[in-house]
């Protein structure tokens, strides 16, 4: 299956270089170039893609999450993009902004251990750094939440709130992270406003979807009033079946409504369900799954401020059977 090769489990580290940017038909996921057969490998040596991406841009890089439409996969974005940064050895803080439907710590499976928020840091009960949860697995990964589920968030929180949290990261003795990640909640109400406000970049994650585009349109043009100018966008929950029988829109049809550049391309996989309700990112699985090397992808984009393109590439006509017995025989 293309599909199969362009995120394959035993993924060449040729194609997976960012530099060779795969290529996606409308039909399928496909890559630019066939892949060469490789023996399995540990998702260890997937990590070591003949070189570290190169870092673009001035650090921190604070970058929102954000999609508009609730359930399209910020938050499942947020922790596997999040994690792989942190695997390729950045420094990332992700800070969970969805205060009504905090979710990003049980993804990460760091729950047990949210002892303090941001709610607590503001009102002088604890320290910044008492209310960072290093995640155990990656050290340089750590996870901040606003607020504890049920809690009320201080009057007048809000986006001023998290650019001064923000600052007191970059400031921090240890030193500022490389990236400071942030899961916006859905909608575009004052919850939306809070978590774009410190963000100098957006990724924006849309589900193949009329809804989800549309709401996903709409959040680009409040991103780009605010300042925000480099969006790139996520397509998620991608079903190659569908897309081969004309129930769902390609990814290309996707990029021509939104106009933005594409970070990654994202597969449903009945993985991601397992691994978020076990609380253990995807990016984690061993073996690595589909979804997980397409997340770890985008990671590495991102890095490099680099995208993907999707083109329309035609399919090759079928052989006749004749055609086929011939070439099978030299013919
Ligand atoms: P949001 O933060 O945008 O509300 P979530 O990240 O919480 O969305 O995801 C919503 C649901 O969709 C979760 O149950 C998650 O497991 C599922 N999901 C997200 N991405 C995928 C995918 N690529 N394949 C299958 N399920 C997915
Ligand atoms: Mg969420």
């Amino acid at each position: 299956m293309l599909s199969l090769q362009l995120f394959s489990a035993n993924p060449n580290p040729i194609l997976l270089n960012p530099s060779l940017k795969p290529v996606l038909n409308h039909r399928f996921l496909k890559p630019q170039k066939p892949c060469q057969k490789r023996k399995p490998t540990a998702i260890s040596s997937v990590l070591q893609w003949n070189r570290k991406p190169e870092l673009a841009g001035e650090t921190p890089r604070v970058v929102v999450i954000t999609s508009g439409k609730g359930g399209v996969g910020k938050t499942t974005t947020t922790a596997n993009v999040g994690l792989s940064l942190a695997r390729l050895g950045f420094s990332v803080v992700a800070i969970d902004a969805d205060v009504g439907l905090r979710n990003l710590d049980l993804l990460l499976g760091l729950e047990n251990r949210v002892n303090y928020t941001v709610v607590e840091v503001l009102n002088g009960d604890c320290r910044l750094d008492q209310a960072l949860v290093r995640d155990k697995r990656w050290s340089n990964f750590e996870l901040l939440c606003i607020s504890k589920p049920r809690s009320k968030l201080p009057i007048g929180f809000g986006g001023k709130a998290l650019e001064w949290l923000v600052d007191a990261l970059k400031s921090r003795e240890e030193g500022s992270p490389d990236f400071i990640i942030i899961d916006c909640p859905a909608g575009i109400d004052a919850g939306f406003i809070t978590a774009i406000t410190p963000a100098n970049e957006a990724v924006l994650v849309t589900t193949p979807d009329i809804t989800s585009l549309r709401d996903a349109d709409r959040v680009t043009g409040l991103l780009e009033c605010d300042g925000i100018r480099d969006i790139k966008m996520i397509v998620n929950r991608v079903r190659t079946d569908m897309i081969k029988g004309e129930d769902m829109m390609s990814v290309l049809d996707v990029q021509e409504m939104l106009g933005l550049s594409l970070l990654g391309v994202i597969p449903e996989d009945s993985e991601v369900i397992r691994s978020t309700n076990r609380g253990y990112p995807l990016v984690l699985n061993k073996p690595p799954t589909l979804a997980g090397l397409a997340f770890e992808q985008a990671a590495w984009r991102l890095v490099e401020q680099d995208s993907m393109k999707a083109v329309v590439v035609e399919e090759e006509p079928k052989r006749s059977v004749l055609g086929g017995l011939f070439s099978f025989f030299g013919g």
